[in-house]
């Protein structure tokens, strides 16, 4: 049974509960206006619908990327903060980067700050996901992790072989397994 998420549509300023899981995906199209409803997470409070201001923070925050979930912490509480939120939120993700750059030594191609990340876990229904640089990262995606001065593709995985849950993480090349642990840098193929 997939977990109710809240989803809204910010033109309407409305919100639906919507079934989400790796199955139905996020596709659902808001039942005032068609448009497609964004994904809020969990936590998600909708501000009343005369507040215009609050209404464009969350919005702001979500298409940056941010789901409201449990424990997930502090969000500016009024729309001129979230600026600074942002900034604050890319600075603190860049110098991690870059400290990550002058151990590792001299990349093969530029890697910027938005395309190295980790791995964020999210308990959306009593369920655990995984999101990697706001998007969620489903079991069977292909990853890129990074070895030493090269990024390697993996398979993205949470079951064994068994189908038994465990700790995520990537197969990779001659079968063999990678744990992501707190240290472990992706990036989505693509980018
Ligand atoms: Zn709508």
């Amino acid at each position: 049974m997939p977990g109710l998420v809240q989803h809204a549509c910010f033109g309407c300023r409305k919100v639906c509960n919507k079934p989400y899981s790796e199955q139905s995906g996020t596709e659902y199209p808001c039942p005032n206006c068609a448009q497609l409803l964004h994904v809020m997470g969990t936590a998600f409070r909708a501000p009343k619908r005369s507040d215009e201001s609050q209404w464009r923070k969350v919005e702001e925050l979500s298409r940056a990327g941010i789901w409201f979930v449990l424990n997930g912490g502090r969000k500016p509480q009024v729309l001129q903060e979230v600026a600074q939120f942002l900034e604050a939120r890319a600075k603190a993700k860049q110098s991690r980067g870059e400290r990550i750059l002058a151990r590792i030594g001299k990349p093969a191609r530029a890697v910027t700050p938005k395309d190295q990340c980790r791995l964020h876990e999210l308990q959306i229904g009593g369920n655990r996901k995984f999101a990697l640089a706001g998007r969620e990262l489903k079991p069977w995606m292909t990853v890129m992790f990074r070895d030493g001065d090269e990024w390697c593709a993996g398979t993205f995985r949470i079951t064994d072989n068994g189908g038994n849950l465990v700790e995520p993480h990537l197969q990779i090349w001659g079968g063999k397994i990678l744990i992501i642990g707190a240290q472990t840098v992706l990036r989505w193929p693509e980018s």
